[in-house]
């Protein structure tokens, strides 16, 4: 069985970076992108090589449809074919809609949504025509369960699982499957001012009494790539049990 091949967007950090040793560590030889942190990416990059992988890390604002364009053609110059797409990246700018300027709102649905929605244009001719591949999103509690504040959030999240339900639909005829994963709260750069300042509060929410770890999330990443051959056009809720008020 020849080596298969993963594209993680946003891997230098955070659930990303998890996503992508799990992958390392399963066999993946794994391609990355970072947005602003050059030498992050190039020490995951190490680790994944420590562990026997193979690597490849390339610079690219998903919110930019030429950066995403040459993200994947230095993807395929060096790997064969693509196996198994993570769309990771991702950004937040929680505000009571009144408050957001028109470039948050919009910079949250770009990177989010349609950043997401044309990684998966890049790959989806090649998993055609090898018929065969796997795409896994990540969604948020927030797109079920929003909090206040999280509307464009919530929208950008709710548009990836919707997103996930119809390229399952469109792309099963060809083997290829395509779920989303929706965490709770995870400790990242991401959630590190509001568990500052609510960690209490958020913590009385939860039914496992700690907040995920990014391992736990590319965990559940790892089980629908690897093991879930029969899952596709799905969400997997990774939240503790999170309750809203
Ligand atoms: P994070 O620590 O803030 O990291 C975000 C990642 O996305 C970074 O690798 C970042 O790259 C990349 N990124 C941001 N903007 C980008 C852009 N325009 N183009 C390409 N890459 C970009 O976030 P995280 O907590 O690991 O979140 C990862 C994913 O999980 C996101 O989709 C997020 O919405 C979702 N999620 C997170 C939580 C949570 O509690 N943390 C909960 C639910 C869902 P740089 O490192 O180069 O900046």
């Amino acid at each position: 069985m020849p080596t298969k091949t993963a594209v993680v967007t946003g891997g230098s950090r955070g659930i990303g970076k998890a996503i992508v040793l799990a992958l390392a560590e399963a066999g993946y030889q794994v391609a990355f992108s970072y947005v602003r942190d050059k030498a992050a990416a190039l020490a995951v990059c190490d680790d994944v090589e420590r562990i026997g992988g193979e690597c490849l890390t390339s610079q690219c604002d998903i919110s930019d449809t030429d950066s995403i364009k040459v993200f994947f053609e230095r993807v395929e110059e060096r790997f064969e074919r693509i196996d198994l797409l993570v769309n990771n990246a991702g950004i937040t700018h929680d505000g009571l809609l009144a408050t957001l300027s028109t470039e948050a709102i919009c910079a949250v649905i770009q990177t989010n949504l349609i950043g997401s929605l044309l990684c998966c244009q890049q790959v989806v001719p090649g998993m055609m025509r090898q018929r065969q591949g796997c795409i896994i999103n990540l969604s948020s509690v927030a797109a079920q369960k929003p909090g206040k504040g999280q509307s464009s959030y919530a929208a950008a999240k709710g548009g990836v699982e919707a997103l996930t339900r119809a390229l399952a639909v469109e792309l099963a005829p060809r083997n290829i499957r395509v779920n989303a994963v929706a965490p709770g709260i995870v400790s990242t750069d991401m959630t590190a001012a509001l568990l500052e300042t609510h960690e209490q509060e958020v913590q009385s929410r939860l039914l496992i009494k700690r907040f995920a770890m990014p391992r736990d999330i590319a965990e559940a990443v790892l089980y629908l790539a690897e093991r879930a051959t029969y899952v596709t056009g799905e969400v997997l809720s990774v939240n503790g049990g999170l309750k809203m008020p």
